[in-house]
C-alpha cells in the first residue's frame, strides 16, 4: 500500500508557525484580524466559519464575522466591502463563496482591496500567479497542494503533473504554481479526450473536478503521486474526495485522503494570507 500523507499533523506544524509569527506581531502592536462575510445562514458556510474561527483563535488571530441578510442588495455589499477596505484594523477579508446570483461576484472581486485578498478573489491578485510572481497572495487550496508537495519533499521539478479540473478556484491556478515548480503540466477538463490514458502517464495526479470517486485505479500509473482536492458525498452520504481512495491507494506511492487531506491545510493557509496582510501594516 502506498503511504497516505498525514495532512492533519502537517497542518499542526503551519499553525504553530502562523501562532509564532502572529505573536511577533502583537509584540509589535499589531493584532491579526480577519473580518468573515457571510451572506445568509448555509450550512457549509456556518461550518466552515465555525472551522476557521476555531483555528484562529489556536494562533492568536481574532475572526470578525459580519453576517449579512441572504436578501442584501448589491449596493448595500459593496458598501459593507468598502468600509472594511477603508478599516485600517482589518488586515484580510474573506468573503463566502458562492454568494447568491442577485450579488455579482464579477464586480464583487474587483472591488476588494488587493492587498486585503487573503481569498485571491481579485483578478489582480490572480494576475501574479500567472506572470509566475507566487509572493502575493496565494488561493487557499491549490497553495494548500503546494505545501503538501513542499512539507513532504515530493519532488515535482521536471515530472508529469496532471491537474483534473481548470476552475479559477483550484485548477488553474494549481497548474501555475506547479509550472512554477519546474513541473510539465497537463491541463485536464470535462471535454479532455482519452482522460484515463492522459492521467495514466502523470507521475503526479492533483484532481479537483469535484466527482465522487471518479478516478479509479486505471487512470493511476503505478507509484504515482496523488493528491485529491475533491469534497463530496458519496452514495451512502460519506465524505470523500474525487479519487476512489481504496481502489487507488495501492497503486499509488503516496496519497491524500478524504476527509484529512488537502482541506485540513486549507484554512492554515488563509490564517497564513492574514498574517501576511498584517504584515503590511507593519
Ligand atoms: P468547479 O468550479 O465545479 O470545476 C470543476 C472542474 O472539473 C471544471 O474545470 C470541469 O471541467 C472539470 N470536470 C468536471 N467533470 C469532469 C470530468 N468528468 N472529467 C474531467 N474534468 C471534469 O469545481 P472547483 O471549485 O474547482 O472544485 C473542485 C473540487 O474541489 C470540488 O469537489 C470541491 O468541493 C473541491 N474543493 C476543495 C477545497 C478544499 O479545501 N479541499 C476547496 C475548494 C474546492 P470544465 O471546465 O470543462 O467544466
Amino acid at each position: 500500500m502506498g503511504k497516505v500523507l498525514n495532512c492533519k499533523e502537517a497542518a499542526k506544524v503551519f499553525l504553530e508557525n502562523i501562532k509564532i509569527e502572529s505573536e511577533k506581531l502583537i509584540e509589535k502592536g499589531i493584532n491579526p484580524i480577519l473580518a468573515i462575510v457571510r451572506v445568509g445562514k448555509k450550512e457549509d458556510d456556518i461550518a466552515y466559519e465555525k472551522n476557521i474561527l476555531k483555528n484562529c483563535e489556536k494562533v492568536n488571530i481574532k475572526g470578525q464575522v459580519h453576517e449579512c441578510n441572504e436578501n442584501i442588495d448589491m449596493e448595500s455589499f459593496c458598501k459593507l466591502i468598502q468600509e472594511l477596505n477603508r478599516n485600517e484594523s482589518v488586515h484580510g477579508i474573506l468573503i463566502f463563496r458562492p454568494l447568491p446570483k442577485h450579488l455579482d461576484e464579477n464586480v464583487i472581486k474587483h472591488i476588494i482591496d488587493p492587498s486585503k485578498d487573503v481569498d485571491c478573489m481579485n483578478p489582480l491578485n490572480l494576475a501574479r500567479i500567472f506572470e509566475g510572481d507566487l509572493t502575493g497572495y496565494l488561493p487557499c487550496t491549490p497553495a494548500a497542494v503546494m505545501e503538501i508537495i513542499k512539507h513532504f519533499n515530493i519532488d515535482v521539478k521536471g515530472k508529469k503533473v496532471a491537474v483534473l479540473g481548470r476552475s479559477m478556484v483550484v485548477g488553474r491556478p494549481l497548474a501555475m504554481m506547479m509550472l512554477k515548480e519546474d513541473a510539465t503540466v497537463i491541463i485536464c477538463h470535462s471535454k479532455t479526450e482519452n482522460l484515463k490514458e492522459v492521467v495514466s502517464g502523470a507521475d503526479i495526479v492533483a484532481a479537483a473536478i469535484g466527482k465522487a470517486k471518479f478516478i479509479g485505479k486505471d487512470f493511476i500509473k503505478d507509484g504515482a503521486v496523488v493528491i485529491d482536492v475533491g469534497i463530496n458525498v458519496d452514495n451512502d452520504g460519506n465524505l470523500c474526495g474525487d479519487v476512489d481512495f481504496e481502489a487507488v491507494k495501492d497503486k499509488a506511492s503516496l496519497i491524500t485522503p478524504v476527509p484529512g487531506g488537502v482541506g485540513s491545510i486549507t484554512t492554515a493557509i488563509l490564517l497564513k494570507n492574514v498574517i501576511k496582510g498584517a504584515k503590511m501594516a507593519l
